[in-house]
Formats: C-alpha cells, structure tokens, sequence
C-alpha cells in the first residue's frame, strides 16, 4: 500500500503584482510512494519540485488534487492536525538550516524538545542520535566548526529527533563536494534501511538520484515527463 498517494495535483501561484500572470508550478501529478521506498524526484530549476514538498508537507495549500498519508487526506486537515501530521515528516535542506548559536548536540535536543522528548531522556537520545550519523565525538562543537558533509549529518540526526516515517530531501547534497555527497548518500540510506523510513529526494542531480532511490521521476515545467524504476529510467534511451 502507498505511503504516500498524490493524486492528480496541481499548484497555481497567484500572480506576485496586479496584472503579473499565475505560475502553474505543478501540474495534474499523480505518484504513490510506497512505505520503505526512497523516491528520487530529478529536474531543473523551476520544474516544480519544492513546491511539491511544500504540498506533501502541508506547507502550502493545494489548488486542486489531494494527497494522502498512511491514507489520511491531508490536505482537508485543518491547521492544527496538519501540525501534528508534519512532525511525522523529517526534512533536511540544502543549506543545513542549523542553528549558529547551539552546538551540534545543542541543536539535536532542541528538536527533540520540539518534538516533546521529556528533558530527562534528551541528552540519551542526542547521544543515540549522534552516534547513528557517526558525530558522537563532536557533540560540543558549533556548526560553523564541522565541514558541510558534517553539518548534513547533525542536519539528518536532527530531522530523526521526532522519529519521522518519512524523510523529505530538498537538494540536499547540493552545496556538497561529489566525495561528501557520496558520504550523505550512504548515511540516508542506512536511514531507509535500518531505521524502515521513507524517502522522498529532491534533486537537479541526476548521479543522487542514480545511486540511491529505487523509483524515480522526472519533472519539467511542473509535470511528470517519466516515471519509473531508477535502472529502467537511466538506462533505456
Ligand atoms: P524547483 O524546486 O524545481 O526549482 P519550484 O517549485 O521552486 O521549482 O518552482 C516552480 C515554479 O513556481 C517556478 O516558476 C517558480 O518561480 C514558481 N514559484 C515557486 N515558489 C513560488 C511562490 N512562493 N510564489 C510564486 N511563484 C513561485
Ligand atoms: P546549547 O547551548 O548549544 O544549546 P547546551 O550545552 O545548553 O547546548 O545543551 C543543550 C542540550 O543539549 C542539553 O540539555 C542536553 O540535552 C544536550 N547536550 C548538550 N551537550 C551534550 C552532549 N555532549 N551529549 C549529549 N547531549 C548533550
């Protein structure tokens, strides 16, 4: 069964200024994702891929279409039950988004209090957190001390911290080295692996999205021009 169902999806964006037009950035999509799956989502800047994160993630209202998590429509949810549904989802960002101010494990713990972790268990659970992205020595350090490769993977520890079914990656390794990316590559699918959470990819990568997701599809100007298995995808012409 699908984990995660889009169906028939679309966003309009009104126009930014009077007489500017509407932007149709996504476009009549439909994909299931199903539970255990990493789904690499390939394409240009500007094919619509955030916006399809922000739309799984409730971040933005849908213009027509619906999407169900674990079955449940989400996007009929009102505000407050669609806060409750997001802790579910992990998400990690291009720009590692951590906090200056907090150490690496300072910024593990502040989502775990976030995430309602009772103070008494956090530091544990930092340590277990850290210890699975291979960071425990490095618990005391600020972000701005880590390499990028190092700070994805407080990012990735930290967006664990509410144990999510589902991980979103918005490019991810993008601002990474090809050597780093590798690195970030194998650490999210251990967490596809060990830790039985689904992936959703985004990327303008083609090589990400061949190494490690199992289906994959390809976005232009806001819909899908392919669909399908990774090696199917990437090999056939
Ligand atoms: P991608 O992630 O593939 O680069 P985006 O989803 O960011 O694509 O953008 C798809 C299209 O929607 C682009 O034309 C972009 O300019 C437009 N767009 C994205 N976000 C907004 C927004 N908040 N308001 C208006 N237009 C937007
Ligand atoms: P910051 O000032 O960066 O937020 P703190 O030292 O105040 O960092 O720690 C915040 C929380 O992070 C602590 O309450 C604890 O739960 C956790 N924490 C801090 N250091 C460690 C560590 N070395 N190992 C595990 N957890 C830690």
């Amino acid at each position: 069964t699908a984990h995660i169902s889009i169906r028939e999806v679309s966003k309009t964006y009104p126009p930014a200024k009077r007489g500017g037009s509407a932007v149709e950035a996504v476009r009549s999509v439909s994909v299931d994702v199903a539970k255990g799956e990493i789904l690499g989502v390939v394409g240009y800047s500007g094919a619509g891929k955030s916006t399809l994160v922000r739309l799984i993630n409730a971040l933005e209202p849908v213009s027509s279409g619906y999407i169900e998590i674990d079955g449940v429509d989400i996007t009929s949810l009102k505000s407050r039950q669609q806060r409750e549904m997001r802790r579910g989802i992990g998400m990690i960002f291009q720009r590692f988004n951590l906090l200056r101010s907090r150490t690496v494990a300072g910024n593990v713990s502040y989502a775990l209090e976030v995430a309602g972790t009772p103070k008494a268990q956090r530091a544990a659970r930092v340590k277990e957190l850290l210890d699975f992205v291979g960071l425990g020595d490095k618990a005391d350090n600020h972000p701005e001390q880590l390499s990028g490769g190092q700070q994805q993977r407080v990012g990735i520890a930290r967006a664990l911290a509410a144990e999510p079914g589902i991980l979103l990656a918005d490019e991810a390794t993008s601002a990474l080295d090809p050597e780093t990316t590798d690195e970030v590559l194998s650490l999210l699918q251990r967490v596809n692996r060990e830790l039985g959470i689904t992936i959703v990819l985004i990327t303008h990568e083609m090589e990400v999205i061949a190494k490690i997701a199992d289906r994959v599809v390809v976005m232009e100007r806001g819909g899908i021009v392919e669909a399908g298995e990774t090696y199917d995808v990437f090999t056939n012409p």
